[in-house]
């Protein structure tokens, strides 16, 4: 007979990870599968030649105050992962208009925060300078219903009430497609300005000592020292559903029967792949088919000889690199800027022992199309490699070896490709217009006793924040709904 629990998570990343420690806590009886062989999905750390590193470059924001305080503080593990926030973490570079490249150091946390650092960057005048302060105050002071009108409204046209110069646009333009992976005409105003009053709160930037991942992996061990399971290299090839509602789920290990089942699969590949459209109503089915993935990254991973970076994280931006709807289409195209967009995270800045002694591994992403089949990747990533080079001439002496990764390889690592041209994405769906506040989809399916968990569901903010949110307000909704089966 099948094993039965009260809930089965299907999925370790971050938003699964999240929801099943908390549900585990709480007392339901849960078991979590994943495909891989270790939890964290996209923000997995591995080990590999005496390094341990996520497999592209992940920071995280809020610093301060994040929702992976707030769970380490219920599940009672705290002392469990040092939570890393440092000072001169953090280095902007920008391409002035002389062809310059002038840097800014910053830190991850708010009290640090140098109003002047960004003027200073940008090289803005006095009437420059004064109206971009005026948009910083009126989104920072916005109140939460103000925030929650702005659904409908793309993050690009409530900078256009302002007459900002086009360092200050690029700045933003490179902040939106570094946070969530969208550009600054599509995202939902709403999402950016609450993530932005985050950050402004909690400061951005943090990473987790022993690799980011790390946080999923004392998630999953706290299920397990709570009762439930983990089981990893577990496919789940379909959820079983019998007149409309669930009763489990069929694995490459077998079946395991359950009430509830949480799915950290992404919505598309959940709702058309694991449980099947046959399940749907044509309205949803719809709606499923028409969202919209967020943008990729794909980029290199550098194995460095030495210590070569002195800081956790690099940005470079210009005028000509961050992107716009039009611009990706030129990536599509295989036409790239000279110098790429470059985000470089290097993990052992931040936590020293997740480096052999005298190396450093530094992971570079760029920004790109999410489909899988992108045919220029490889002319990308050699693009991406030379304006590395050219940023950081010294780096060439250094180079033990470098791997690349494109979206295809996020796509194999985390969610099956359900719809064309989705799969490689970088956070879940794009959180543009129609897909935030009250138009992101809901985290409850119309099938009974299934729910979506992760970047699709629920939650909002940065990348694995959003997941983690996400994790929280689902294990809320299940509690509730396990609560209340058990009292009828
Ligand atoms: C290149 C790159 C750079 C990024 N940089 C940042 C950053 O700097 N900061 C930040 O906050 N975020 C960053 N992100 C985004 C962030 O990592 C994701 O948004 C977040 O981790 C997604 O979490 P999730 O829980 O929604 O899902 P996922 O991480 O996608 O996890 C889904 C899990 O479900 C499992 N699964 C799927 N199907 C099945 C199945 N059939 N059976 C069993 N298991 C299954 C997968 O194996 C996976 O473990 C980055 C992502 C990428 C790809």
């Amino acid at each position: 007979m099948a094993e039965r629990y009260d809930a089965i998570v299907v999925g370790a990343g971050i938003g699964g990870a999240t929801c099943a420690a908390l549900l585990a806590r709480r007392g339901l009886r849960v078991l979590v599968l994943d495909k891989n062989s270790l939890p964290g999905g996209k923000a997995m750390t591995v080990s590999k030649r005496g390094f341990r590193y996520e497999l592209w470059p992940i920071v995280g924001g809020p610093a301060i105050g994040s929702q992976f305080s707030r769970v380490l503080d219920e599940l009672g593990l705290a002392g469990e992962v040092e939570i890393l926030a440092p000072k001169e973490k953090s280095v902007l570079l920008y391409r002035r208009a002389d062809g310059e490249w002038a840097r800014s150091v910053g830190s991850a946390r708010p009290e640090d925060a140098n109003p002047m650092a960004l003027p200073e960057l940008l090289a803005l005048g006095e009437t420059d300078f004064a109206e971009a302060a005026r948009v910083l105050m009126d989104l920072l002071g916005m109140p939460p219903h103000e925030i929650d009108a702005l659904d409908d409204l793309s993050f690009a046209d409530l900078l256009a009430r302002y007459r900002l110069p086009q360092s200050v646009i690029s700045y933003w333009g490179m902040w939106i497609n570094i946070v969530f992976v969208v550009p600054l005409d599509l995202v939902a105003a709403s999402e950016a300005v609450r993530t932005l009053q985050d950050f402004s709160r909690g400061g951005a930037g943090r990473y987790h000592a022993g690799g980011f991942g790390r946080m999923a992996e004392v998630f999953c061990q706290s299920v397990e020292r709570c009762g439930g399971r983990v089981l990893l290299r577990t496919r789940v090839e379909r959820i079983a559903i019998s007149d409309g509602v669930v009763t489990g789920v069929v694995t490459d290990r077998g079946s395991f029967e359950a009430p509830i089942v949480v799915s950290n699969a992404g919505i598309q590949p959940t709702v058309l792949g694991l449980a099947g459209a046959e399940h749907f109503d044509g309205a949803y089915l719809s709606r499923v088919r028409g969202l919209v993935p967020s943008w990729a990254i794909v980029g290199l991973r550098y194995f460095l000889d030495r210590p070569f970076f002195e800081h956790g994280m690099y940005i470079a931006f210009s005028d000509e690199n961050y992107l716009h709807a039009a611009r990706l289409a030129e990536i599509k195209a295989g036409k790239f800027p000279e110098d790429v967009l470059v985000f470089n995270v290097v993990p052992s800045i931040y936590d020293p022992s997740l480096a052999p002694t005298g190396k450093q591994c530094a992971l570079v992403g760029t920004i790109c199309t999410p489909d899988p089949d992108f045919a220029h990747g490889d002319a990308l990533l050699d693009r991406l490699d030379a304006t590395v080079r050219r940023l950081w001439p010294g780096i060439e002496g250094c180079i033990e070896s470098v791997d690349r990764y494109l979206g295809s390889d996020v796509s194999s690592l985390t969610r099956d490709r359900a719809v064309p041209a989705q799969g490689g994405e970088c956070i879940g769906l794009a959180q543009i217009v129609g897909q935030c506040g009250r138009h992101k989809p809901d985290a409850r399916t119309p099938v009974r006793g299934l729910y979506l968990v992760g970047c699709d569901a629920g939650g909002y903010g940065c990348g694995t924040h959003q997941a983690a949110d996400s994790g929280v307000r689902v294990a809320d909704i299940v509690t509730r709904e396990h609560r209340t089966r058990a009292a009828i």
